[in-house]
């Protein structure tokens, strides 16, 4: 009896009990920061790494390849990752106070579209992608009487600018003439501190990357043409910008008018 009560602690203490795995150091690298390019710390690699999956995952929902339901469920979880990437790679928390006009050498009185300034939140639905319905956002217009992108006065391309700090969650560079592709050339920056989701569409470039972190007023990209309606004759060059707050998944509209009137405001630059 004593044999076999020995036989069973020796047998008990060679299985590896599952609880072992929990004293293992829980800073495990991943394959992103495994992969982390030269100068580049861990934690930026695997930022980016987030981004680039949620890249992936907004392109799938703008072009109508996943439904709704997966589509919430992994909008949560990489959201979820991104945010806590930010924080551990050193991203900085911004509130409403902050906030920077998104078009620099310009004010809220380029925001036209009569008593609702154009933002139309119903029938919006955000994983209904490319097709979606509504307008929840403002349009933003530059002085371009003849469409070539530049400020009529200036005879310069308008920067926009950054109006909340977050990163850059997704985007779109390639755009050409005869797509049906609607944003063009677009932005999406997170602001992981707010659960806010920004969105700057029909750029002429883009002047950040993927996992980028930005504040309030820097320099993102310049306003430009592109996308299926933005890029026909009659309509006047502006930026399109949403903001969207997340609520359990569900990227809800906000219409931000009233917050653009008091953002600080930046010179042409
Ligand atoms: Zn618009």
């Amino acid at each position: 009896m004593k044999q076999l009560f020995s036989a069973l602690i020796t047998l008990f203490l060679i299985i590896p009990s599952p609880s072992l795995h929990a004293l293992q150091p829980p800073d495990q690298p991943d394959l992103a920061e495994l992969s982390a390019a030269p100068g580049q710390s861990p934690s930026a690699a695997a930022l980016v790494g987030a981004c680039n999956r949620y890249n992936d995952l907004n392109t799938s929902i703008r072009d109508g390849k996943i439904s709704k339901e997966p589509a919430r469920s992994a909008l949560k979880r990489l959201l979820a990752e991104v945010r806590q990437r930010y924080e551990l790679a050193g991203g900085r928390n911004y509130t409403k106070t902050d906030w920077t006009f998104p078009l620099a050498g310009y004010d809220s009185r380029a925001i036209t579209g009569g008593s609702n300034k154009g933002y139309i939140a119903s029938g919006y639905d955000f994983y209904t992608g490319n097709r979606h319905g509504g307008h929840p956002a403002v349009d933003i217009f530059i002085r371009d009487r003849d469409q070539d992108s530049l400020d009529d006065r200036a005879n310069r391309p308008v920067t926009v600018l950054s109006v909340t700090g977050g990163i850059v969650v997704a985007l779109e560079r390639e755009w050409e003439q005869g797509s049906g592709l609607r944003g063009g050339k677009y932005l999406w920056i997170y602001d992981p501190a707010n659960d806010l989701l920004v969105y700057y569409a029909h750029n002429s470039e883009l002047l950040v990357g993927l996992g980028d972190m930005v504040k309030p007023g820097d320099a993102i990209a310049k306003v430009g043409r592109s996308g299926f309606n933005a890029h026909k004759r009659r309509s006047p060059t502006h930026l399109h910008l949403s903001v969207l707050r997340v609520q359990d998944g569900w990227p809800l509209p906000l219409n931000v008018y009233q917050d653009l009137a008091h953002a600080k405001t930046i010179a042409a630059q």
